[in-house]
């Protein structure tokens, strides 16, 4: 079988495959193991953000074909439970292999259809490979536990099962790592799962769709239903589907989270960001300025772990200054571009949002340190680019701070203390990430202690947790009570049954008790 490749800016198929000779630009949905065309009168264009050359155009898909993937994916789910746990784990293991070889394909998707850089591309890859890698030892991540003779003759233990049928609802930002985070757990357990990848860029997705069942997926573990809202709120309220895993916007993200409890479902919402980095007066220099820079425009800011907010504790303006330079030093280009530092926002309308919160902190007395607003990109004049831009002397009140900006912006405040750092940070509505950096180890162990994050970072900007912990966020960053991987994410796909067995010699003619039984 063949794997997606990106070629002149538009889908074409490699080699054999499902999707061979297929020339139209329209993606299709996966539906019990077949990729078939959506009969959807509606579609959306995929637009590369550096060039708003058409990639691709996804359906709105209709409710049947929404209905057709749930039931595959329903039928698919008694064998592939029953299915040995070391062969599901075996298909994980060809999986990360598949990927591996494919890296610079799928790294070229993110880039057309995302923007980032390749390197950062091939990131977004990788980080979403090492979910798969801890897939493969689901055996272990998944044992239950034994207490003998909890009674005379009686032992109780609990066993892990799968949920049944579980759905993942994407955002653009990490349109590789971000379905990793979600079926390859949930599947190794034993669910079956329906996946709606964000509209604005669905083809990595596809690609790895396909490399799964190259790898031995069996037909119906995972489909792939496209759309924006009406697909979301299907799944929602599908009498079918256990649990949704969700990573988007708060407004989407609290939606799904309340209709879709209210259908009993489990959800795991991780929503949106303003991360704060506290710099101390005596964190080391050079290291913690390139921290601010990589953490802050990288990506162009679009990654949820961005830092966007720096606290300079004590006087910042030499640090100001510093940041300045270096952030004035950076490429904007395509991401395709070998030297290109960071490329555009996604859309036209992300960088309309970007400039309006840029100029809401003007207006309301920020200091424009620098401006990437106008920047024009040679070669692609038409791209959504937006340069790195640094408001200083920014307050808690301005709608700049308050509201996640999601772009190449860094915005800078001073506090006098550690305390008063802190206490920003407390305040803010998000609570994602945040870090510190200092070289006092007592600084660092308040802050840890103090702060409302989900994930910590001393010295370290974007503390995005290994497959062995959980990727968390506390406050309006997450809702829920289960986190995206780790040994919280195989707890979210999966349900405890506990067994209490009795195997003994059991005396004849000693009567009925009818009292509630206790321990003997
Ligand atoms: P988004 O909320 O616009 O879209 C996410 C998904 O929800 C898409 O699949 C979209 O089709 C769907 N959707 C959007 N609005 C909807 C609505 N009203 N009803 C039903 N479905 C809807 O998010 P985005 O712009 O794609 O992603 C950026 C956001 O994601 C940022 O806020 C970022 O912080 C957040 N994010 C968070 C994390 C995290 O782990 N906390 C990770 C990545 C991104």
């Amino acid at each position: 079988p063949g794997v997606f490749a990106v070629a002149n800016h538009h889908f074409s198929v490699a080699s054999e495959s499902s999707w061979k000779h297929r020339t139209s630009l329209r993606v299709p949905n996966l539906v019990g193991g077949s990729f078939v065309d959506s009969q959807s009168s509606e579609f959306i264009d995929v637009i590369n953000p550096a060039t708003q050359e058409v990639v691709s155009q996804i359906p709105l898909t209709t409710d049947k074909e929404f209905k057709s993937a749930v039931s595959a994916a329903k039928e698919a789910y008694p064998s592939w439970r029953n299915t040995p746990i070391t062969t599901r784990q075996r298909v994980m293991l060809k999986f990360q292999e598949l990927i591996r070889k494919n890296m610079d394909k799928l790294a070229l998707s993110v880039t057309t259809e995302q923007g980032k850089t390749l390197k950062d591309a091939q990131g977004d890859v990788f980080r979403g490979l090492e979910v798969v890698e801890h897939a493969c030892g689901m055996a272990t991540l998944q044992m239950g536990e034994y207490v003998s003779n909890v009674s005379n003759g009686i032992d109780t233990y609990s066993i892990r099962e799968p949920l049944g049928v579980c759905a993942g609802i994407c955002p653009f930002n990490f349109p590789a790592m971000i379905p990793l985070w979600m079926f390859p757990v949930a599947v190794t357990c034993g669910n079956t799962f329906v996946l709606k990848p964000s509209e604005k860029d669905p083809g990595a997705f596809m690609m790895l769709a396909e490399l799964a069942m190259e790898a031995g997926l069996p037909d119906g573990v995972l489909n792939i239903v496209h759309g924006t809202h009406d697909v979301v709120n299907a799944i929602c309220d599908d009498g079918d589907i256990r649990a949704i895993s969700f990573v988007g916007s708060n407004p989407a993200g609290m939606h799904i989270y309340a209709r879709a409890s209210a259908k009993g479902k489990r959800v795991q919402s991780n929503m949106g960001a303003k991360n704060h980095g506290v710099v101390m007066p005596d964190a080391n220099i050079d290291s913690t300025i390139n921290a601010l820079v990589a953490a802050g425009f990288g990506a162009a800011g679009q990654r949820c772990m961005a830092l966007s907010t720096v606290v300079f504790v004590g006087d910042s303006k030499p640090w100001e200054e510093k940041l300045l330079e270096r952030a004035k030093a950076l490429k904007v280009s395509a991401g395709t571009e070998p030297d290109a530092d960071l490329g555009p926002v996604i859309s036209k309308q992300a960088k309309e949002r970007v400039c309006r919160l840029v100029q809401s902190g003007v207006d309301s007395g920020a200091k424009l340190l620098l401006d990437g607003r106008d920047i024009v990109v040679p070669g692609y004049e038409k791209g959504n680019f937006v340069g790195p831009t640094i408001l200083s002397d920014v307050t808690p009140d301005m709608e700049c701070y308050k509201e996640e900006i999601f772009g190449p912006v860094l915005i800078c405040m001073q506090a006098n203390s550690l305390d008063e750092a802190i206490n920003i940070v407390n305040k803010n509505q998000y609570g994602n990430g945040a870090a510190i950096f200092t070289t006092s180890g007592v600084a660092a162990r308040k802050f840890q202690t103090e702060i409302e994050a989900g994930q910590v970072g001393i010295n370290v900007p974007i503390p995005v947790p290994l497959p062995f912990f959980s990727f968390t966020g506390s406050k309006a960053s997450f809702a829920g009570d289960l986190n995206f991987y780790g040994k919280a994410g195989v707890q979210f796909y999966t349900q405890i049954k506990t067994v209490t067995q009795q195997w003994k010699d059991l005396p004849g003619g000693s009567g009925v008790s009818l009292a509630m039984p206790t321990s003997q």
